[in-house]
């Protein structure tokens, strides 16, 4: 809750001033009682706490109960949950650094951005540019860059490029620094990068100058040389791209990160993605009519009634009770054209 403090320090001071305060002792005379100690007027917030309270709390407690509010919180955290698993990115801390990324100009066929995802479609050894920024935008930080595994189960699983793109055959590798060859994503405008493994987990580490006059961030542009979709690979594991803005002792200072799926065709996966992310409209429950009551085999045989009555009127009522019982059963069951014999017959015989 947030505390309410009616006056600042400085509006205080400036409640009555020593000139107000003379004039009012000239105009009243004598002296003004004040207290000896002139903090007894100020007022403790947690004894006088003035702020509103939560209103909406309390109607919900009213009208749900505690327990449905307990299960409204509930469901509430779970949302949040499913959302961090949905978008990593909503963990990112930046620190008071303000570290920042957004995207270069290109896209067209190469990459495509998805705003609902979150997430950047990309075909392999297709650049992506992006743009980096801090404040202050000193020197002598580092831009670490790790593709990882989103899933929780295969996070600390290292992302390494399968079998056939690291296959020395393949004629990207021919002139590829064979430091660089394990990794999926490379930094291919900052020829000072440096290509790191650490327990198999692969990153690169960027030494990062100040963004050059007149611009407000640093342009880094990556390429990737292994797809999601991969099986010996990635294997169609969900990936994304960890940022981290770190000092030269290697401690991390600020962290982005940025969904990321290499694969051959990016406007089609994005949309295919996107559908399956929107929510799945709730099927209204089909309200049938009430199923006919059938009656059963043995019950759809002819029985044949000689009674004696005593009474015309009990003799009348017999018939109209038996004409009764078969129409409705005729009704209930849709079954008119086996009962209208019948019940012709009734009104036949009737006298
Ligand atoms: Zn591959």
């Amino acid at each position: 809750m947030v505390s309410t403090n009616a006056f600042s320090d400085s509006q205080e001071s400036e409640l009555i001033d020593e000139e107000t305060y003379k004039d009012i002792e000239n105009t009243f005379g004598g002296t003004l009682p004040l207290p000896e100690n002139i903090s007894e007027f100020d007022v403790p917030e947690q004894k006088y706490d003035i702020s509103q309270p939560d209103l909406s709390t309390i109607e919900e407690k009213i009208s749900i109960g505690e327990k449905g509010l307990r299960r409204k919180l509930q469901m509430e955290e779970e949302e949040e949950y499913f959302l961090t698993q949905l978008y990593p990115s909503l963990n990112d801390y930046s620190n008071q650094l303000n570290f920042q990324y957004s995207f270069g100009d290109g896209g067209g066929q190469d990459w495509v951005y998805s705003q609902s995802l979150k997430k950047v479609f990309i075909k392999m050894e297709k650049t992506l540019p992006l743009r980096f920024s801090w404040e202050p935008s000193t020197s002598g930080l580092f831009l670490r860059t790790e593709l990882a595994f989103v899933l929780e189960q295969y996070k600390s699983d290292p992302v390494k490029r399968c079998h056939n793109h690291i296959a020395l055959t393949n004629p990207v590798n021919q002139n590829m620094n064979p430091d660089r060859i394990k990794h999926v994503v490379h930094c291919v405008n900052h020829a000072s990068s440096m290509y790191q493994e650490e327990n198999e987990h692969l990153s690169i580490l960027t030494p990062l100058c100040k963004p050059e006059a007149g611009s407000q961030y640093v342009p880094m542009c990556f390429k990737f040389f292994c797809k999601n979709s991969c099986t010996s690979g990635m294997n169609r594991r969900p990936t994304e791209l960890i940022f981290t803005l770190e000092n030269n002792n290697g401690q991390i200072l600020a962290r982005r990160t940025l969904l990321v799926r290499v694969c051959s065709c990016p406007k089609r996966d994005k949309q295919k993605e996107e559908t399956e992310l929107e929510p799945i409209p709730v099927k209204r429950k089909l309200v049938l009519p009430p199923a006919k009551k059938m009656p059963s085999s043995s019950d759809m045989l002819v029985y044949k009634v000689e009674l004696n009555i005593v009474g015309k009127e009990n003799y009348l009522s017999v018939y109209k009770h038996a004409y009764d019982v078969m129409a409705g059963q005729a009704a209930r069951t849709g079954m008119h054209e086996f009962f209208k014999p019948y019940m012709d017959d009734i009104l036949h015989n009737m006298p």
